[in-house]
Formats: C-alpha cells, structure tokens, sequence
C-alpha cells in the first residue's frame, strides 16, 4: 500500500502548509502566542481557551489621515508601542471615502493588514460610519474577507457608530449587521466580528436584549472619559451580565468631541473597570489633527517618533501600553471580574 504511505508523510506536510500563514507570525508576537481569536461565554479567547486582552491604537478617519496607513506606523506601533492591534478606521461617511474610492481604500487597510501580520499584530478593519450604508459595506468588508479571511489576524467591524436620534438596535441597527456579517460569513466563516450599536456604540445593553445569531461575534463599546463615565458602565455591566462579549474599539481620553483636557482620572476608572472585565481596548487615535485626542503633533512624520512629537494623550497611551505589554497583562477570566 506505498500510497497510503505516501499519505502518511503528505497529511502532515499539507497541514504544515495550511497552517503556514499562522506559523510564520514572527516569534513572540501577539498572533504567535495567541493564534486565531474566537468568543466563549460571553469572553474574547485565544486558541488555547484562554481569555486573551488586545490592548492598541485606532488610526484616525483614513481619508483624512492616509500617510499613517503605512508600514512604517505599523512597525513602530508594533516595536515601540507594543501593541497587540490596530483598527484601520476605513472612511464611509461624506464624498470622499471608501464609498467613492474603493480601490484607494482597499489599498490602504490591505497596506495596514499587511504590515500587521508582518509584526503578528491583530488588525481590525473598521467600517467607519455613523449612517447606515449596508450595501457598501458588504462590497468592501467582503473583498477584506476573499483576500485575508485565512488569517488569523483579521477582525472586522463592520460599522463604527450608528447614531441615536431615530436608530433603534432591533429595527434598524440588527437588521444591518444580519445582512453585513452573514455576507462576511459566506466567506470567512470563523474570524472575529465586532458589531456596533445606537448611540455612537454605547446601547450595547439594548443589543444584549436581542443579540446577533452569529459565532465569534462581539460588541464595541466606545467612550471619551471626558464625557461618559459611570452611567455607561453600568450599561455596559448590563451587557455584560447578559453574556456579551465586549471590546472597545475606540475611546478617547479627552471630550467626546475628541478635544478639551485630558481626563486622567476618570481614564483610570475606565481602564480599572476594563482590566476587572478583561476587555480590550483600542485609544483614538494615531492622528496628527490639532485636537487632544490626537495622539500625534500636527506634522509628524510616519514613524520613529520621540517624545516631543506625541501630544499629552499620546504620551499617556504610549506609557500605558507599554506597561501592559512589559507586565504582559494578563487576565484572570470572567470569574475574576465583577460580574
Ligand atoms: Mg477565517
């Protein structure tokens, strides 16, 4: 039977080279350790089970930011910010997005997700949308899924803020994500999803009333400790409490305008509350507009920052992620939380 033997050494061999993408992450790194994400019991886990924290950056709006949707951002966000993922916040709203110019922004969340399994980080492709363009966003976030659902490094969002004013979740906002992830799941069947909910991503407690039927799905929940402090943590612990697995994709330290002053104390509560819950986090944003919550000094260039070119909000991320990936922060699993 010298063909069964054949396969006897094949069956390995081919497995090697499916498995080829995710073995060759570099060393050490975040998808190296960690490998394909999934949901279990209403917590974000690794591929050995373990409840697994991404902490990171969001780029800022790709039509108005585009120089940072580079190799170069993503490589010193990797080596010099330590961080576990990038979101690619890929523009939807106004006339000159993703919407109008599909290719060019294809090529830049391709140039981002590139870059990131270079440094085996996780990257999420951000719809970045507050209205509803479900059509639009199936196109794109699908061609995402033909060319990198394989690999474990790809998390889709598939629309950052829906609005309050007029949006309700089971009407509007559910019904959105059904079309939108089933589309991704005809063609990725397994990479992480993380959907949004009315009221810029914070009625994640309506969600949970009447959650999505999808696998490996999460919930995003946004802040700016400036403005939203212990009233939406006790929606979100609702949600939580109803089983939903949470990560926040985006918050700021400042105003949810994305200026006015730091706030570092209610940031603290923020990022306790997170650690207690082992959700993950994405700050907003790598930018360099002249508003607090850019991360950046207007002009700076793509990579190889100092100190003197990162903003007061900048410099306090980039301490916090570091210190979380030097004391490879790590999470005790939901027993360990307040739930
Ligand atoms: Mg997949």
């Amino acid at each position: 039977m010298r063909w069964k033997r054949a396969l006897d050494w094949l069956t390995p061999l081919l497995l090697l080279i499916l498995a080829y993408p995710a073995a060759a992450q570099p060393a050490g790194s975040p998808v190296a350790s960690h490998g394909a994400l999934s949901v279990k019991d209403g917590q974000i886990v690794d591929e050995h089970g373990e409840p697994f924290v991404m902490r990171g950056m969001s780029l800022f709006w790709s039509q108005w930011a585009p120089q940072y949707y580079t190799g170069e951002t993503i490589d010193w966000l990797a080596k010099d910010w330590k961080v576990d993922v990038v979101r690619a916040a890929i523009a939807a709203e106004g006339n000159d997005g993703a919407r109008q110019h599909f290719d060019r922004e294809f090529a830049k969340a391709s140039r981002v997700i590139d870059a990131a399994v270079a440094n085996g980080l996780y990257v999420i492709v951000d719809w970045h949308a507050h209205h509803a363009f479900p059509d639009e966003a199936e196109t794109f976030l699908t061609a995402i899924a033909r060319k990198y659902g394989h690999l474990p490094n790809l998390i889709y969002e598939t629309w950052n803020e829906p609005l309050r004013e007029g949006v309700e979740w089971s009407r509007d906002v559910k019904p959105y994500h059904l079309q939108v992830i089933g589309a991704i799941r005809a063609i990725d069947p397994d990479n992480l999803v993380i959907a949004g909910s009315p009221s810029w991503s914070q009625d994640v407690d309506l969600a949970a009333a009447d959650p999505l039927p999808f696998t490996n799905t999460a919930y995003t929940l946004h802040y700016y400790a400036g403005t939203h402090k212990q009233g939406l943590r006790d929606k979100a612990d609702v949600a939580l409490g109803k089983g939903l697995a949470l990560l926040v994709t985006e918050f700021g330290t400042v105003d949810a305008t994305g200026d006015g002053p730091l706030d570092y104390a209610e940031s603290e509560r923020w990022w306790d509350w997170a650690e207690r819950n082992c959700i993950g986090w994405m700050a907003w944003s790598i930018g360099d507009r002249d508003e607090s919550s850019a991360s950046l000094k207007p002009g700076t260039p793509v990579g190889n920052w100092s100190e003197s070119d990162l903003t007061d909000s900048g410099k306090l991320l980039r301490q916090k992620l570091r210190g979380a990936a030097e004391r490879k922060a790590a999470c005790h699993g939901p027993s360990a939380s307040i739930r």
